[in-house]
């Protein structure tokens, strides 16, 4: 092992690591390998009020300074993020399984970005003068308080980014718990922080399960809650804050559609969907996994999608050449196999895979399935594995009704060489992150979110800081206070 995977303790607050082994132990695997590569405690209620102590007083602080120097010092971090790419990669693959040769590129980049977008965006977020006569107002966009951000495994070091730059750049502190399966990288991005000159006490990293986030989104110290995850527990979380009237992001599951009409370059939207459904081996919250191909060019898409499959190369994540890794954990392999059975058993047609890989890991093989009709499970639930389901339309008007017959709306795609076609087709896509001839783009200058049970909020761009800040008016009489007595 090139790098030491175990953490100097489980927790990161005030500035420092913090063990408390009274807290259950949590095992955190390698899916490669299924060997264990490191152990971490959940937090105890003690580690839990630390945090929230900490944060609570750091705040207060960090919103009196100024946005150009709270600004610079998330800068400084995300320069300190791009220098150590490679071990940062490394311990991503360790953590989730995903091969370097993603995360090389995506994971703690990303995170970079982030934290360079929204360190850039802090001089400028400001308030506004509204004239009324000779009296005014004038808006103050005040940071929330204390932010709490709860993760989901598939990008543990983006989310803890994406989440922590904007309550950061708003003059907010975080406390951040990763999902139980993938505890690690978000302790290196605690530590990378304070190394920029992040003062204690502003972003903490405390490790458990459910239940250590359940307390974080009760207490009443807490005035926001950032939640990656699938939609029951978005439910459940969503339903914890109301009670406590805290501000919410959701960023949850979905089932997305993409639409590859008769005149698409094929060759791009075989990309598409290989992007769409296989990279990170599938577990991907806005894969296009509804894949609509128009009958006239459905065999074709579908020989040369399974040519492309061929080429990936299944094996060893560190490899650099490796396209295709594990899957999580154990688990979340059965929950995809279990969906690939039902798949079968319900009529659908295996173009390709369908079965685990023999050897130690939670390796399987992607997998297609055609003539998938809109009523089969694996058309309707998301399975977050590497599992495509290709669908027949012929008419517009009909597969849009398809796309959108959907609880979810996260994103959707559309090929098609028809420029008024394509945005007429994103116009009436029921999802918050739409893709015209490419897909699962997501740039931190765009903004990132669902609509309907896929979310509330967005994150990422301009549109996050208003969901990491609010508003307060000041009126200003210039005259006389005029009362009826
Ligand atoms: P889960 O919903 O199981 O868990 C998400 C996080 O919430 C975990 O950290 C989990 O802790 C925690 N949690 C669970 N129950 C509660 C509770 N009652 N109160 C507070 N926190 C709780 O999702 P997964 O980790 O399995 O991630 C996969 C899901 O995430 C998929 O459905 C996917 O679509 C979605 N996702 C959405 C994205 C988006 O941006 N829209 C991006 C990536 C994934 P623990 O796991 O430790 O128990």
């Amino acid at each position: 092992m090139s790098i030491n995977t175990q953490p100097t303790a489980s927790h990161f607050i005030d500035g420092q690591y913090v063990e408390d082994t009274a807290g259950a132990p949590i095992e955190v695997i390698y899916p490669a390998t299924g060997e264990v590569i490191a152990t971490v405690h959940a937090a105890t209620p003690a580690i839990v009020d630390q945090a929230l102590t900490a944060a609570k007083r750091a705040q207060r602080e960090w919103a009196a300074m100024s946005g150009t120097e709270r600004g610079r010092i998330l800068r400084r971090a995300a320069d300190i993020m791009r220098e150590r790419n490679h071990d940062l990669s490394i311990l991503e693959t360790y953590d989730t399984g995903k091969p370097y040769q993603e995360t090389s590129v995506v994971d703690a980049t990303s995170g970079a970005d982030a934290l360079e977008y929204f360190g850039g965006m802090a001089a400028t977020i400001t308030g506004e003068h509204i004239q009324l006569g000779e009296d005014w107002v004038y808006t103050r966009r005040e940071p929330l308080g204390v932010c709490v951000g709860i993760g989901a495994w598939n990008y543990p070091t983006q989310i803890a980014c994406w989440k922590g730059a904007p309550a950061l750049a708003c003059g907010n502190a975080v406390i951040f718990k990763p999902s139980e399966t993938t505890p690690l990288c978000a302790l290196k991005v605690a530590e990378i922080l304070v190394e920029a000159g992040l003062p204690a006490g502003l972003y903490n990293v405390v490790q458990g399960l459910g239940d250590v986030g359940a307390s974080l989104v009760t207490d009443p110290r807490v005035d926001k809650v950032s939640l990656t995850g699938s939609v029951p527990t978005g439910r459940k979380v969503y339903a914890a804050a109301a009670e406590g009237m805290k501000h919410v992001t959701m960023e949850l599951g979905g089932k997305s559609p993409m639409i590859v009409f008769e005149d698409a370059d094929i060759e791009n939207a075989v990309s598409g969907a290989i992007l769409g459904n296989f990279y990170s081996s599938g577990q991907v919250c806005s894969n296009g996994t509804r894949v609509f191909v128009h009958t006239d060019i459905k065999e074709a898409f579908l020989a040369r999608l399974s040519e492309r499959l061929g080429d990936a190369v299944i094996g060893d994540p560190m490899d650099p050449d490796t396209s295709f890794g594990p899957m999580v954990s154990k688990r979340q392999m059965e929950i995809a196999l279990d969906y690939i059975a039902k798949g079968e058993a319900e009529g659908a047609r295996l173009v390709y895979g369908g079965k685990a890989i023999e050897g130690d890991g939670f390796y399987m093989q992607p997998t297609i399935f055609a003539d998938v009709t809109d009523d089969m499970v694996i058309a309707r639930e998301e399975i977050f594995g590497p599992v495509m389901a290709v669908l027949d339309f012929t008419d517009e008007a009909d597969v849009m009704a398809r796309a959108n017959d959907t609880e979810f709306g996260l994103a959707a795609g559309v090929f098609t060489r028809d420029l008024t076609r394509a945005h007429r087709v994103a116009a009436g896509f029921e999802a918050g992150t739409c893709y015209i001839n490419t897909y699962n783009d997501a740039p931190v200058e765009a903004p990132f979110g669902g609509v309907k049970a896929s979310g509330v909020g967005r994150e990422n761009s301009k549109a996050a800081i208003e969901h990491y800040s609010q508003v307060k008016s000041v009126y200003v009489r210039m005259g006389d206070v005029e009362a009826p007595f």
